[in-house]
């Protein structure tokens, strides 16, 4: 039967949340009232409604701009059965415009839609869809806003750890921070340093030294700039588990830092590098380039069903992240949170698995 999209909507959602204690959350130079989130709704001539989700917070508006100038008018009159197709061409078309940023966002936003829609129309789940069903749920870690005082966070660490986290990453600049995490958390919990690409490489040798005791899980995006695949790699000497790739801009570039040495896990982030489309594909080549893969997912929306959704296929994934924001009223109905276990469950229904709730979009529409 016929699918052709009809319809790209960007709806822009910012939710309310509360977090742990420290400074107010924000990233990239602002402080966050709400969780910015950006819904990519199609609507096919078959009837089918997809949703999809292009990395929003601060970029929100722009990637908006994205999807209503530049991908929407060249992705309606499409075949929606044809993912791979729609991908390319859009890609191709854009490609002068940026094949990173807000475009890609967009892009992304789109291609998470139409495997949901992808999904729905065959009844199955996404993770089916892509040939794997391996694991119903997967445990979550506890990504820290920054606290920036090493105090609060030796106590903020005691508490999860209390709270039967696994797993905790730290978003400090202080290398000591890590000891006083590990001090906080004690010894059984799998602890993360993610410094946003801070350093040099000589810097980063220095921290690297620094945070030797503290026997981190990985150290997340150490080098400025995150492109310098060279110096991750001399950085790798070190001996730390090095962490990388959701400032990659497209699966391509991902290939290009999975076969960097020395980067034993690499980051995809579903609505950043393509959609599920580019996620997978990226997967794949780090697995072939002998890496783990540990998805960058600090996403309510769509991008968290969709990474859980990868994960059942890439069963290689130890840990989906949980930012450390609590949502005052989730996007979707029973999915979304991880559970007491600290688990994702992993949505069995058509699609992503679960649709956003429509009184929750139309109570907390941004402008
Ligand atoms: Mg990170």
């Amino acid at each position: 039967m016929v699918s052709t999209i009809n319809d790209i909507r960007a709806i822009p959602v910012g939710l309310p949340f509360q977090q742990h204690e420290g400074p107010p959350a924000g990233f990239g130079g602002k402080v966050w009232q709400t969780l910015d989130i950006l819904l990519v709704r199609v609507e096919t001539s078959d009837g089918i409604v997809g949703w999809g989700d292009a990395f929003g917070y601060n970029a929100l508006s722009s990637t908006k701009a994205a999807v209503d100038d530049l991908v929407a008018p060249l992705g309606v009159g499409q075949d929606a059965r044809d993912i791979a197709g729609v991908m390319d061409r859009l890609s191709r078309t854009l490609h002068l415009f940026g094949r990173s940023g807000p475009v890609q966002y967009a892009l992304s936003g789109l291609d998470i839609a139409l495997w949901d829609i992808a999904g729905k129309r065959a009844g199955l789940p996404v993770a089916q869809l892509l040939g794997g069903a391996g694991r119903t749920a997967v445990p979550s870690y506890a990504s820290l806003f920054r606290i920036a005082d090493n105090d609060l966070v030796a106590r903020v660490c005691e508490g999860l750890a209390e709270d039967c986290f696994s797993a905790i990453k730290l978003h400090e600049i202080d290398p000591h921070a890590t000891l006083a995490a590990r001090q906080g958390a004690g010894p059984d919990i799998d602890l993360m340093m993610d410094v946003n690409c801070p350093w040099d490489l000589v810097t980063a040798r220095e921290a690297a030294a620094i945070m030797a005791p503290a026997d981190l899980k990985w150290l997340e995006e150490p080098i400025w700039p995150p492109e310098d695949f060279a110096a991750l790699s001399a950085l790798a000497a070190s001996g730390i588990p090095l962490a990388a790739g959701e400032n990659v801009a497209n699966a391509e570039e991902m290939t290009r830092l999975a076969s960097a040495p020395g980067v034993s896990y690499v980051q995809p982030s579903v609505t950043k590098i393509g959609g599920i489309t580019a996620f997978h594909r990226a997967a794949q080549a780090a697995k072939l380039a002998g890496r783990r893969v540990a998805p960058h997912s600090p996403y309510f929306g769509p991008g968290l069903l969709a990474t859980l959704q990868l994960a059942a296929v890439h069963t290689d994934i130890e840990y989906i992240e949980m930012f450390g924001a609590t949502l005052t009223t989730p996007l979707f109905d029973g999915f979304g949170l991880p559970g007491p276990d600290k688990r994702f469950a992993i949505p069995t229904g058509p699609g992503l698995g679960a649709d956003p709730e429509p009184d929750v979009i139309n109570r907390f529409l941004l402008g």
